[in-house]
């Protein structure tokens, strides 16, 4: 991303103008494609490992781990030049080193860590001190605690207490196996009838967390509500790019051979059962036989593109092909210049200035409602200097953006970066003057960086979980773990799913190896 124009700043001050970074003249990005790469980035690999891994996301590092600490030889493949997916992280001229997916998560993310990975990276992780709602609807702080808000829910909202207490428990009753069909928006009537505001209070953070709206079955809502309302809204210490260095000094140590600029692109299979992958890493195109294959990329690009649709029954290619994508994401990225510093606002906040909730609006493309997630120099504190940045995130439709011409895209990027200072001036009054560096993504970004069809940020709608599930009782040795069916996305979620598939694929080889001696 290189070329800078400037965009007129309000108070007609050239020299406090943020620059705008767009991607007008690079040569390569989301809108031109890879660089081509000369160098063989498989040299060393070998011809065959008990599993191949194919993308990077927490989902996918975290099997990966899990499984070359179980004494599997593993090998881990991902396209893109760094791993992480969609936890990641990008530097920017001015020392800026920004988050894409570093908001919050809930406390559960703590033991998955000190479990899956080392008692390092879970001590890294704590509490935000602070989230915000700010709409015309309500305004207030909150430590996103189950007590802190129940209580706000009786004094802000003149609820009765056992109503707010009644809602938590269904909630927490609330498993996998509870398909029932009512919708979140049904369940919120149930419980706060005729309460728009109740309702956006409990659905937006949501939302933002995984691209669910009112209309998604209500067990996607009760599963991924209880995770958070619990103790808080968690971070991590260092960045991400602290923890990603972290990750990667445990996969050295569990002996994952993990590979970036490797694109697979294709699963082969043999009588019915997966034998390996066909994967290009710059000038070489390599066969690595496998006994199982998971895969984190797309749920739909798995099962549809890199697999020969003729190894599955019909009928299931056509569930698959039924399967809603979720939506994708907008963000603005503000670095705060070297040497100047902000107040302490707040850590995360949810803002919109719609006087009432409707929430297919918040994917709206300039819609009044955004996240901004600050960042303070407590957040990296192992860096020499003390800096500030603060990203802007909106969810967002791929529609919207896929076919806008140049122009159109850069103008529209553009608008994106001004309503987003001008709504952040409302709440850190002269920050224009203390950013050096505004950037934008969209939905063509997240789709171009993490192949994901449509550029969806949380995977597939609750349909998709059934077939990522038993994806292996389909075509046995193929396993699927990444964001799907909403409750396994986010983080923790797809944390969580990459040790639930690990554990299947660890059955699976045994099994096999079982079969094998008899
Ligand atoms: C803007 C935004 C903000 C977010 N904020 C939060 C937040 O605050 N808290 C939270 O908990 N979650 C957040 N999330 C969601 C969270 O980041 C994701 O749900 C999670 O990181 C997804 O992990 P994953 O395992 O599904 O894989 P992904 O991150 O989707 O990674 C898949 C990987 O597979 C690779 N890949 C795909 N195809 C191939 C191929 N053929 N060959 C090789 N590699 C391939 C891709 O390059 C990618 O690295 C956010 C997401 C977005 C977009």
């Amino acid at each position: 991303m290189s070329t800078e124009s400037n965009a007129p700043s309000p108070n007609g001050d050239e020299a406090s103008q943020p620059k705008m970074l767009t991607t007008k003249s690079n040569p390569w990005g989301s809108r031109h494609g890879k660089v081509p790469q000369k160098k063989n980035f498989l040299e060393g690999v070998k011809d065959e490992y008990d599993v191949v891994v194919i993308g990077s996301g927490l989902a996918g590092i975290t099997a990966a781990n899990i499984l070359g600490r179980s004494g599997k030889s593993v090998l881990l493949l991902e396209q893109h030049f760094k791993i992480g997916g969609l936890a990641t992280w990008f530097k920017r001229p001015g020392g800026h080193i920004f988050d894409v997916s570093l908001h919050g998560f809930p406390i559960g993310m703590k033991k998955t860590c000190r479990k899956y990975w080392s008692q390092e990276i879970a001590d890294r992780i704590v509490q935000l001190d602070k989230v915000t709602f700010d709409n015309p609807q309500f305004s207030f702080d909150t430590s996103f605690t189950r007590e802190d808000f129940t209580d706000k829910l009786v004094t802000e909202f003149g609820l009765e207490r056992e109503a707010v207490e009644g809602f938590f428990k269904h909630l927490r009753k609330m498993d996998f196996f509870d398909d029932s069909n009512m919708t979140t928006g049904e369940l919120f009537e149930q419980f706060f009838p005729g309460r728009n505001d109740v309702h956006r209070l409990l659905m937006e953070p949501i939302s933002y967390a995984n691209g669910s709206n009112l209309d998604e079955p209500a067990i996607t809502y009760g599963i991924v509500f209880s995770n958070f309302m619990s103790k808080g809204v968690y971070t991590f210490v260092g960045g991400t790019d602290g923890l990603l260095d972290m990750m990667r000094a445990e996969l050295r140590k569990n002996g994952v051979d993990y590979r970036t600029r490797v694109q697979v692109d294709e699963i082969q299979v043999a009588d019915g059962q997966v034998t390996g992958v066909v994967a290009t890493g710059g000038s070489t195109t390599m066969a690595i036989r496998a006994r199982a294959v998971l895969s984190n990329a797309n749920l739909k690009t798995t099962i549809l593109k890199l697999v020969d649709p003729s190894h599955f029954r019909p009928e299931f290619v056509e569930e698959v092909e039924a399967i809603r994508l979720n939506n994708s994401s907008c963000q603005v990225y503000m670095g705060i210049r070297a040497g100047e510093s902000i107040p302490f606002v707040t850590d995360l906040l949810f803002t919109s200035t719609r006087k009432e909730f409707q929430s297919h609006s918040l994917s709206d493309l300039h819609g009044e409602s955004r996240t901004f997630s600050f960042y303070y120099p407590k957040g990296r504190p192992e860096m020499e200097e003390q800096r500030y940045t603060i990203v802007a995130s909106t969810n967002a439709r791929f529609e919207d953006w896929k076919d806008m011409d140049e122009e159109q895209y850069e103008a529209n990027k553009q608008q994106l970066c001004e309503e987003t200072l001008a709504h952040l001036e409302t709440y850190v009054p002269g920050i224009r003057s203390k950013i050096d560096y505004v950037e934008a993504s969209t939905p063509r970004s997240f789709e171009f960086y993490t192949q994901h069809q449509t550029g969806s940020s949380f995977g597939t709608k609750f349909e998709g979980l059934q077939p990522s599930m038993n994806l292996h009782l389909e075509l046995p040795g193929l396993f699927h773990a990444g964001s799907v069916g909403i409750i396994m996305s986010g983080w923790l979620g797809a944390a969580n799913y990459g040790v639930i598939q690990a554990n299947k694929v660890d059955a699976y080889l045994f099994q096999r190896a079982e079969t094998q001696q008899v």
